[in-house]
């Protein structure tokens, strides 16, 4: 079979998405032992790291995980879990389309609001998620992620449906913010409004990947020490016929890693 760049570039993608995978379950380990917030860690049961497809287009971003994400490790299992679930349905998405994380990852005791030092002590596990899952869209669930994601104090009243294009860490994507479900649960207008927002998000899954920020222009090395580098390297290797395509399809959980994140 020809080598096509085509088949390159996707051998490549495919490759590249396994990396970021294996990455994301590396974070996963380290976040389980985090320490960071002593009162956090000495009250969670887990550390809800978030779940769902690590190649997804669309992430949602909640506030911290409640009782029952905190027993079994999995982000939204509770009541207003079961309203995302529904919601995503109707938009013809599923948990396994979506990649799903907090802003906090270890519940705060009696559910209280999430401290600004806890933020803060948790963020960078989100921008790596970020940046490991590329996603197209973050959706904001309410307050707590929406002032995060936007480094400023704007309330989601105010902000909610209205997407807008920004750049976190090495990545650009667009930002959506919604209510938080929770706060849709008792009160129908704020229902018909979540679902309003919600219908969205197809259309703004259709549109294209935003222009990426130029990646910052590798060291130069001066003439002298590449012709040194060229001469000690071997000869390039001839391309060989490429092995069958890279299984495409969901792997059985072969790790802890694999099922804690609940990756597809
Ligand atoms: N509320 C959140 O913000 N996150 C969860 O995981 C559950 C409820």
């Amino acid at each position: 079979m020809p080598v096509t760049a085509a088949c390159v570039s996707r051998v490549t993608s495919v490759s590249d998405a396994a990396q970021r995978r294996e990455e994301l379950k590396a974070d996963w380990e380290q976040a389980s032992a985090c320490q960071k917030c002593p009162q956090l860690a000495s009250t969670r049961q887990t550390v809800v790291f978030g779940a769902g497809n690590a190649d997804a287009d669309l992430m949602f971003v909640g506030e911290a995980p409640g009782a029952r994400e905190d027993e079994r490790g999995l982000p939204f299992v509770g009541q207003a879990g079961r309203l995302l679930d529904q919601l995503l349905q109707e938009i013809g998405l599923q948990r396994e389309d979506v990649f799903i994380a907090n802003t906090l990852m270890c519940r705060p005791p009696g559910n209280r609001d999430p401290l600004p030092q806890e933020i803060d002590n948790c963020q960078d596990y989100l921008f790596r998620k970020l940046e490991l899952i590329r996603p197209k869209v973050v959706c904001t669930l309410g307050n707590f992620s929406t002032k995060l994601l936007r480094g400023d104090p704007t309330g989601i009243t105010r902000l909610h449906g209205r997407d807008e294009i920004r750049t976190i860490g090495p990545r650009t994507l667009r930002l959506y913010p919604i209510f938080h479900p929770a706060a849709a649960l008792y009160t129908p207008r704020m229902l018909e409004t979540l679902r309003e927002d919600f219908a969205r998000l197809p259309e703004l899954l259709a549109l294209p990947v935003p222009p990426q920020p130029e990646r910052a222009p590798e060291p130069v090395v001066p003439e002298r020490e590449l012709a040194a580098v060229a001469a000690e390297r071997a000869p390039a290797p001839q391309l060989e016929e490429p092995g069958p395509e890279p299984e495409l399809e969901p792997a059985a959980p072969e790790s802890p890693g694999d099922e804690q994140l609940g990756l597809f």
